[in-house]
């Protein structure tokens, strides 16, 4: 990586700060100035008061003096403590929302990459690298403005101050000392100065390039420790961990990744301890030096005691102001390595073609004919990185209005030709026809639209009822509590004393509501129905429940779906049976399609094969 792309990554870096926390930048770097400066004005003001006692001015003056220097400190700190807090107001949360760029494109991005553990494993570490070493964003936010800005400031007002030292004539000349006059002298200390600024920046370049690598060692042992702390800390594992005695495992194996990471931690900061001495004594060296120049100045007599005084401590803030500085620009150059990770991450292009077709609002409730139909057109897709097909030559036509099952054993290829159909994958072969049209035309979010899926592992939220329902905090009630009684969950609304705004789980009210897996199942189907979408999935929500159970629920649904599509997904052909348009897929293939009785009839058909084998489990009576 080039000089130049670091300093763009750097750039980009405060754009995206400026971004999330709007306004925060210019502030903090007025705030930074005012901080360098303020010792300054102490500084100044001793040596004018010492040299007017010096020079036995009367008390008026040194009055005069000493009530500048106070009201002068008293305006910069008042309004320096007035920014800070304002400051903090304004980035008090940053901490906490430094990985909203990630977590958006975790959002937005191709399902494909969300279904993928090295991309999962990608953004952990740069979590783990801002945790452990505040690096990345946050490091352009705290760092360069209190470090950065301020060292830069403190070096110019104490450069400012000092040159006197330089330019002073001694008053006799001839000694042995007239070196120290010398223009060559101050080229000397320049030349020393900038070798002890490039041997800093190596040795913070080496010693954040050894801690980078120590953490990344430990990244694999963060992330496990963290899944169990997960496990500790949330509440819903309660039953499992208790039942199975699991808790004092889980607590001695999380301890012992603790006591890794906490080794990793003690080695980083040794590594850190001992660049940081090194960085010290070349401080100190340097200013030792400085300040042998100033004392063998005044000693032949180049200024007077004032001076002296204005110059030791103009020194003292050369030296914190170098080393700070010299910290951060070897900062800023490590660090662009970790931006470079998180902008890849926040850059990976979509694999998809993004079309910008609108789907014809066709639907009865948007006024239209509800022609919308399906169609996959010998359709074949492997997962990535997967040899095997997971669906092959898969064709297939539905209308909108129509019911369809679909059936087959686990691994058969059902959930993937959901996946197809909702575009969060695209075929590897063939096409998918919306209307005519092939689905990657459209625009993906108005495609999303038109459907509803309730998937085997749908996730509920602990928010209050309503909000379920609608997936919004705008909440339509009058249409929430239909979708609920329509999906069964009526009467228990009723029991609910605060209706709608009842809270799911109690990880935010006490009197929030555990709810139970059938429960659940409602409710996300009422999620469904709120949708609206006339494209209706089911895939095996009711997995859970008993085959009869499961299909009182399809065919219930079926009743209440209305003009919509239903498509109904499962592994037990029972539940289906209701529908009069059932396809049996058969390692990933579409192998049979037709009514319950007309499959059944196929005699070495691999529905009768499948459903004389399943019978056996159910109660015979109710399966006919
Ligand atoms: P079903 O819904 O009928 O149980 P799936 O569509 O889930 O079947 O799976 C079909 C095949 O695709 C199976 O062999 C399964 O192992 C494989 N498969 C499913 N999901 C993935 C994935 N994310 N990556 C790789 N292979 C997968």
């Amino acid at each position: 990586m080039t000089a130049k792309d670091k300093i763009r990554l750097t750039i980009r870096g405060f754009q995206t700060i400026h971004e999330l926390l709007p306004g925060y930048l210019p502030f903090a770097a007025v705030k930074a100035v005012l901080e360098a400066l303020l010792p300054f004005i102490n500084i100044y003001m001793s040596g004018r008061i010492v040299t007017a006692v010096a020079q036995k001015a009367g008390w008026r003056e040194l009055a005069i003096l000493a009530l500048i220097t106070v009201v002068l400190n008293l305006l910069t700190t008042l309004l320096l403590n007035l920014m800070t807090r304002v400051a903090n107001a304004k980035s008090g949360n940053f901490w906490y929302i430094a990985d909203l760029p990630l977590d958006r494109k975790i959002q937005t991005m191709d399902y494909e990459y969300v279904e993928d553990s090295q991309i999962h494993a990608k953004r952990s570490n740069i979590t783990l690298k801002r945790r452990s070493m505040g690096r990345g964003l946050p490091r352009l936010y705290w760092w360069y403005f209190n470090t950065g800005i301020k060292g830069l400031f403190q070096l110019i007002f104490s450069i400012a101050l000092v040159i006197g030292a330089f330019t002073a004539k001694p008053v006799q000349t001839g000694s042995a000392w007239d070196f120290v006059f010398s223009p060559w002298c101050t080229v000397l200390l320049i030349l020393l100065f900038l070798l002890s600024l490039c041997w800093d920046v190596y040795n913070q370049a080496a010693s954040t390039r050894k801690g980078n690598s120590i953490i990344e060692g430990f990244s694999d042992v963060t992330r496990v420790s963290q899944y169990y702390y997960g496990l500790l800390i949330d509440y819903k594992m309660g039953k499992d961990l208790k039942l199975y005695q699991m808790r004092d495992s889980i607590l001695r194996e999380f301890e012992s990744f603790n006591s890794a990471i906490n080794q990793m931690m003690s080695k980083w900061q040794g590594v850190e301890a001992w660049y940081q001495s090194l960085s010290t004594v070349n401080a100190t060296v340097i200013s030792g030096l400085i300040y042998l120049y100033v004392a063998l100045k005044a000693l032949f007599g180049a200024f007077g005691v004032g001076s002296i005084v204005t110059y030791v401590g103009s020194l003292t803030q050369f030296k914190d102001g170098f080393s700070a500085l010299v910290n951060m620009l070897s900062d800023v150059f490590i660090n662009a390595e970790i931006l470079q990770e998180v902008f890849d991450f926040i850059d990976m292009p979509d694999k998809k073609y993004h079309g910008t077709l609108p789907v014809e609002k066709r639907a009865f409730c948007d006024g239209g004919d509800n022609e919308y139909e399906i169609e996959f057109r010998n359709v074949s897709f492997r997962y990535p990185g997967s040899e095997a097909y997971a669906l092959r030559n898969v064709s297939i036509k539905f209308r909108v209005g129509e019911r369809l099952a679909v059936v087959g054993m686990n691994g058969s290829g059902k959930t993937t030709f959901i996946k197809l159909l909702c575009r969060l994958y695209d075929p590897t072969e063939g096409e998918i026809l919306l209307n005519g049209i092939d689905i990657r035309k459209y625009d993906y979010n108005e495609y999303l639209s038109i459907f509803s899926v309730v998937f085997q592992d749908f996730k509920l939220f602990s928010f209050s009822l309503g909000q379920n329902v609608a997936a919004s905090v705008d909440v339509d009630e009058d249409r929430a509590r239909s979708c609920l009684e329509k999906a069964g969950f009526g009467d228990r609304l009723q029991s609910l004393p605060k209706g709608l705004g009842t809270c799911l789980y109690k990880d935010f009210e006490e009197d929030g509501v555990e709810i139970s897996g059938g429960e659940a199942q409602k409710i996300a189907l009422a999620r469904a129905l709120y949708k609206n979408a006339p494209f209706i999935i089911l895939d095996e929500p009711t997995a859970a429940l008993d085959p009869i159970s499961e299909y009182e629920v399809y065919s219930k649904f079926n009743d209440i779906v209305g003009d919509k599509t239903a498509v109904y997904i499962s592994h037990r052909l029972s539940s289906c049976r209701f529908c009069d348009n059932i396809v049996v897929f058969d390692n990933g293939q579409l192998v049979q399609r037709g009514s319950h009785d007309q499959l059944l009839a196929e005699q070495g058909g691999k529905y009768h094969e499948l459903w004389y084998a399943q019978a056996q489990y159910y109660v015979s009576d109710t399966l006919k």
